[in-house]
């Protein structure tokens, strides 16, 4: 848990990626959608890599870099090299302060990760609460994986019942069950993202098991009135009969009605130019109208009641 301290009291704060404002495809109404970083899964089609890394960190853009030198003479603690790569920071050094950034003409370096205090982030999110208010909207915390700072979403979703303001937990599942739990009752919707049933295949395509994330899901859906499953259609991946047709026989049993299918599109490919790490799946593409059409039958056919996109 990230902390600081206000007259011997400790604060609790917590790392923003950034901010999706007048959302409408991550719960109902018109929300604000606020992504936390850090993520405890490395799943192969990733669209959002600068999430996945608890703490902020440097998005290179080396094509605008034009060797000014600015960003060196900005650092305090001569942390930096006149370079947009993103090894150009010595990360022994380097606070995170963001005086290169700032100095920096051309948009080359950015910074992404932001650390709010939960006052600071409820003045963020109360910005819009009149259309919140207008559209039945809210705000939904997401990743990452937002429970990957418990105390921090925890401490936000009481602020925002105690404002009357809906929430939704956006989460990959691969959390502590006592994590889960602690935010649930003051959680309105719960978006559960489900990838692939069997075990080995989630380790190999994802970098973790998926065991925990199905007894959460169990756990939740015997506790929770208002789950929504969401279903990343990777064509190639995850998209096979077997998988599918386990998926929605495993939901039917939990007496889980509703399921998302989410199409796998492509924007993860330049962002992990950016953070110069290899794409795993560089030759995937966006299924066609007939793949999805596939896969939304095979789990109505489980007794599912299915949407392709998001959730409203
Ligand atoms: S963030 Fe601050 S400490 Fe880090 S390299 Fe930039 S100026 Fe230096
Ligand atoms: S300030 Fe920006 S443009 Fe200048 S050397 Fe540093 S990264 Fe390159």
């Amino acid at each position: 848990m990230r902390t600081t301290a206000a007259r011997g009291i400790p604060v609790i704060q917590g790392t923003v990626l950034r901010f999706e404002r007048f959302a409408i495809h991550n719960g109902p109404g018109i929300r604000t959608t606020v992504f936390l970083k850090g993520c405890p899964l490395r799943c192969a089609w990733c669209h959002s890599p600068e999430s996945q890394q608890l703490e902020p960190e440097f998005m290179p853009q080396p094509e605008r870099c034009i060797e000014c030198r600015a960003c060196t003479g900005a650092c305090p603690h001569h942390a930096v090299v006149p370079a947009a790569t993103a090894d150009s920071v010595a990360p022994e050094v380097c606070t995170v302060c963001g005086e290169c950034v700032a100095a920096c003409p051309t948009g080359a370096r950015e910074l992404v990760g932001e650390v709010f205090t939960v006052p600071q982030l409820m003045a963020r999110i109360e910005r819009d609460r009149i259309f919140y208010d207008e559209s039945n909207g809210g705000v939904t915390f997401s990743g990452g994986e937002p429970l990957m700072q418990p105390a921090f979403l925890h401490e936000m979703v009481i602020r925002c019942r105690m404002s009357a303001i809906h929430v939704a937990v956006d989460t990959c599942g691969h959390a502590d069950a006592s994590a889960l739990l602690d935010v649930a009752p003051d959680t309105d919707l719960f978006l559960f993202d489900l990838k692939v049933m069997d075990e080995e295949r989630h380790r190999a395509l994802t970098g973790a098991s998926n065991v925990r994330i199905l007894q959460n899901l169990e756990r939740l859906a015997a506790e929770h009135p208002n789950v929504l499953v969401r279903f990343p259609l990777i064509p190639g991946v995850n998209d096979d009969d077997r998988n599918v047709h386990a998926m929605g026989a495993f939901l039917a049993s939990l007496r889980l009605t509703r399921v998302d299918v989410l199409p796998y599109h492509r924007a993860g490919i330049a962002k992990h130019d950016r953070l110069q790490r290899a794409y795993p799946l560089p030759d995937t593409q966006p299924p066609s109208a007939d793949q999805v059409t596939r896969v939304v039958r095979l789990l109505e056919s489980c007794g599912l009641i299915v949407r392709r996109g998001g959730a409203s």
